[in-house]
């Protein structure tokens, strides 16, 4: 089994997608499109009623639409999309969605003001405890502040597995805390927070996902950022 995915393989300048079940088969069902240049992670959950987390920048090199058709998404199959934070290059995909379907968008409370008057009766606010259904497995929101106001992780206990959005990466990376919706003390708490939680899979908003022990990865990112406020 391999741990990673090698970033820098063939690549022709568009988005690719990557089938998550060929890393670990607890992700049957689970793709990755690897957004091209400022572009988050897309990832896609189910495909009949398909939940999309972080739709990407939505910019010219990243339309959407033709990923998710070969993947086998057509845009009467997606019900739901989860924004991990209302950053452009994670968030703003959503409007070419809603170009052609109607699916509810889930964001953090904190982070809607951002984006909310753009959304109308799609938003759907969330905030911790809050369970998201999705085709395969629910996802309990874990508010992760620190990188924005309302960063979220989506957790699932029963496959041991989490959507940490740019809070944190593979090897003990973790976002960045500047800017005014940021801060360190608020991001070494939210750290501390995922190391109490079991995790085997960490799909994060930037980088390869981590298929085995990711517990060890959020510890170590928890005890590097620690060092910044002691
Ligand atoms: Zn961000």
């Amino acid at each position: 089994m391999e741990l990673f995915i090698h970033l820098h393989t063939t690549h022709q300048g568009m988005p690719r997608i990557i089938k998550l079940e060929e890393y670990n088969s607890t992700l049957k069902d689970v793709n990755l499109i690897l957004g091209e240049g400022l572009c988050s992670n897309i990832y896609t959950i189910g495909k009949k009623h398909a939940t999309i987390i972080d739709p990407g920048v939505g910019n010219w090199a990243n339309p959407v639409w033709p990923q998710l058709e070969e993947i086998g998404i057509e845009p009467e199959n997606i019900d739901k999309v989860i924004i991990t934070h209302a950053h452009h290059d994670h968030a703003s995909g959503v409007f070419i969605i809603l170009q052609r379907t109607n699916p509810k968008v889930y964001i953090h409370n904190d982070d809607t003001k951002y984006i909310a008057s753009d959304l109308g009766e799609n938003l759907v606010k969330v905030e911790e405890g809050d369970i998201i259904e999705t085709e395969l497995w629910p996802l309990t929101v874990i508010h992760t502040p620190g990188h924005t106001e309302g960063g979220m992780t989506l957790y699932n206990q029963e496959y041991s597995l989490m959507f940490t959005g740019d809070t944190v990466f593979a090897e003990g990376l973790y976002g960045n805390y500047i800017g005014e919706s940021g801060g360190i003390h608020q991001m070494v708490a939210s750290l501390k927070k995922l190391t109490e939680y079991k995790t085997d899979i960490i799909m994060p908003g930037h980088g390869s996902p981590v298929f085995k022990d990711a517990d060890q990865h959020i510890t170590i990112a928890h005890q590097k950022a620690s060092r910044k406020i002691n």
